[in-house]
C-alpha cells in the first residue's frame, strides 16, 4: 500500500515538474491557499530551534529578503576593519522579533515595525498563530521597529491594540526615559496608553513568567534590556552588524544612544553568552536571525 501510493507520489510530482517546465513557472512558488498548513518551520522568513529546557523558539524576520547595514553606521571602526572582514559593502543584517512556545504559551520578543512595511505579523499568521493567542511579550526598547507591531491603525488613524491578550513586560527606566526624556516619542506615547494595566514594569535581574530573566542591556537606549530563556540570550539591538561586532565589541552602531554603554553591555553579554554557551537570538542578526557566538 505505502510504496504504491509512494509511486503515484512520484508520478504525480513528475507530471508537475513537466507541466512546471511546459508553462515556463518552473520553480515558481506555491500559492498561499495550495500551501499545506501550517506549515511550522518551513514557511519563510522564519527559522527554529529547540532550547535545553524544550521551549521552541522561532525567528520571524520582519523585511522580505536580505539587508546590509552600511559602514557609515559603524564611523568609530576603520576603514582596514571592514576591508579585512570583508564587508566594506556593508554588514549583512535583519529586522526581526522572536516567537517562543514555552510552557504551552505562546510568547513574543517585541513586535516588530508593524503595518505597513513589518512582515512580522504575516510571519505568525503563516505558522498559524493569531495575535489573540499570545499571552506574553516581553520589549527589548521602545524603538519603532520592536514596538510598532504593537499598534493597528484603521483608516482614519485611529489606534488599537494588535495584541489584546497580552501582558506586555518592558523595563521601567525604557518607559520613564521615553514619557519623560526622549522627543519624538508619539508612537511610545500610543503604546504605553493602549495597552495601559496591560504593560507591566521590570527591573534588570527580575524574573518575569516562563523563567525568561531580564538583563541589563543598557546603552542603546537608557532602559534597553535582554533576555535570557533557558539557554537562549535575546540580544535585542546589542549589535546591528554581527559580523563586525562579535569580535569588536568596542565599535557602536550610530543608533546607540550611549556609547561607551553601549559598549560596555555588548562586551559583557558577548562574554556571558560565549562562558555558556548560549544561542543568542539578535533583532538586527542577518537571517536565521540566531548565531552562536
Ligand atoms: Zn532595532
Amino acid at each position: 500500500m505505502a510504496s504504491t501510493s509512494s509511486a503515484l507520489v512520484r508520478s504525480v510530482s513528475a507530471a508537475l515538474v513537466a507541466l512546471a517546465a511546459l508553462c515556463g513557472c518552473r520553480g515558481a512558488k506555491t500559492p498561499d491557499a495550495e500551501r499545506p498548513a501550517p506549515a511550522g518551520p518551513e514557511v519563510e522568513g522564519t527559522h527554529a530551534e529547540v532550547l535545553e529546557n524544550g521551549a521552541r523558539v522561532v525567528w520571524l524576520g520582519d523585511v522580505d529578503g536580505d539587508k546590509l547595514n552600511p559602514r557609515s553606521l559603524f564611523p568609530e571602526a576603520p576603514d582596514s576593519l571592514f576591508e579585512a572582514l570583508g564587508l566594506s559593502d556593508g554588514v549583512p543584517s535583519s529586522m526581526s522579533a522572536f516567537l517562543a512556545e514555552v510552557d504551552g504559551e505562546k510568547v513574543l520578543f517585541d513586535a516588530g515595525l508593524g503595518a505597513p512595511a513589518g512582515r512580522a505579523l504575516a510571519r505568525l499568521e503563516a505558522l498559524g498563530v493569531s495575535p489573540d493567542e499570545i499571552r506574553t511579550i516581553y520589549l527589548t526598547h521602545f524603538h519603532a521597529d520592536h514596538v510598532g507591531g504593537l499598534v493597528a491603525r484603521d483608516g482614519d488613524g485611529a489606534p488599537s491594540k494588535v495584541f489584546r491578550n497580552a501582558a506586555v513586560w518592558a523595563c521601567r527606566a525604557e518607559r520613564d526615559a521615553w514619557m519623560n526624556d526622549i522627543p519624538d516619542n508619539a508612537l511610545q506615547k500610543t503604546v504605553v496608553e493602549l495597552y495601559g494595566d496591560s504593560l507591566r514594569l521590570f527591573e534588570y535581574g527580575d524574573v518575569l513568567p516562563h523563567g525568561v530573566t531580564a538583563l541589563d542591556a543598557a546603552g542603546h537606549t537608557p532602559g534597553h534590556a535582554a533576555f535570557r530563556l533557558s539557554n537562549l540570550l535575546v540580544a535585542g539591538d546589542l549589535m546591528h552588524g554581527y559580523a563586525l561586532q562579535k569580535d569588536h565589541p568596542e565599535y557602536n552602531s550610530g543608533y546607540d544612544m550611549d556609547g561607551p554603554k553601549s559598549a560596555e553591555s555588548r562586551a559583557r553579554l558577548l562574554r556571558l553568552a560565549r562562558e555558556n554557551g548560549l544561542l543568542v537570538a539578535g533583532m538586527h542578526f542577518p537571517a536565521p536571525g540566531f548565531a552562536r557566538p
